[in-house]
């Protein structure tokens, strides 16, 4: 059996990794957050006060960066990994977020981690997400959904998340950040953010986690009994 991947991609703060999270949980299939391995790259760009956007300095260094993702053994969480240190914690920093959206800009960066993250998904079943999962880095995956919601939508959740964590900011600040995060994403010109042609829209604006889940639960469920008929059919003909 070929291992099942599923691509799940869209803007920022649309609530991807807890619905990727929850739907993982549910189907026993491992969780994978590129968007954190992005933030490691911008971690390890920052630490060596190279500027976010500059390719040639950021090439010269990529094959000194030592980059891996374990998954905690009492909680499945991923953690991600520069060398020994574990740096789940600091690649959630504000400014971190900007670092990983630069340097996702850079077609040498995607490439130096598209590899790893066709790996990952060919070890087993794997709820993936990010932003060209669907697009690039699985253009077979078995179910891809786009997950959207309002610019407006998505600055309220991050900004409520925010404050529970104690953070000082407003909510324009927060608007605006993913306003212009939204664009540098969309923009760029390699592996620009964008619904695949087969993928399938959820609009999350007026829909709640377990709300998503259970659709696409039941598209997972549909696509996987299309999957076996078409299995059943082929053995069939080669009886
Ligand atoms: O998903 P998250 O906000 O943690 O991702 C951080 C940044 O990494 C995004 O703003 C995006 O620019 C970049 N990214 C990407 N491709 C992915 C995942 C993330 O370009 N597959």
């Amino acid at each position: 059996m070929q291992p099942i991947s599923i691509a799940i991609d869209g803007p920022s703060a649309a609530g991807k990794s807890t619905l990727s999270r929850m739907l993982a949980k549910h189907l026993g299939f491992l969780y994978v957050d590129t968007g954190a391995i992005y933030r490691t790259v911008g971690l390890f760009v920052k630490r060596n006060h190279i500027g976010p956007k500059d390719e040639p300095a950021i090439s010269a260094l990529l094959d000194q960066i030592q980059i891996h993702l374990q998954y905690d053994e009492t909680d499945g969480l991923q953690h991600m990994y520069l060398g020994e240190e574990d740096v789940s914690e600091a690649i959630r920093e504000h400014i971190i977020s900007q670092y990983a959206s630069d340097v996702s800009t850079l077609p040498v960066v995607r490439r130096f981690l598209l590899s790893m993250q066709r790996n990952l998904a060919a070890s087993g079943n794997v709820v993936m997400d990010g932003r060209d999962i669907g697009t690039v880095v699985l253009p077979n995956a078995n179910v891809k959904i786009f997950l959207t919601a309002s610019a407006e939508e998505r600055a309220r959740r991050r900004f409520e998340e925010l404050k529970a964590k104690g953070a000082e900011t407003s909510f324009e600040t927060v608007l605006q950040d993913i306003r212009q995060r939204d664009h540098q994403d969309q923009t760029r010109a390699t592996a620009p953010l964008k619904q695949a042609e087969d993928a399938i829209l959820i609009d999350s604006t007026h829909l709640s986690a377990e709300e998503c889940l259970e659709i696409i639960v039941s598209i997972v469920k549909s696509v996987q009994a299309r999957q076996a008929e078409q299995e059943i059919q082929n053995g069939a003909l080669q009886e």
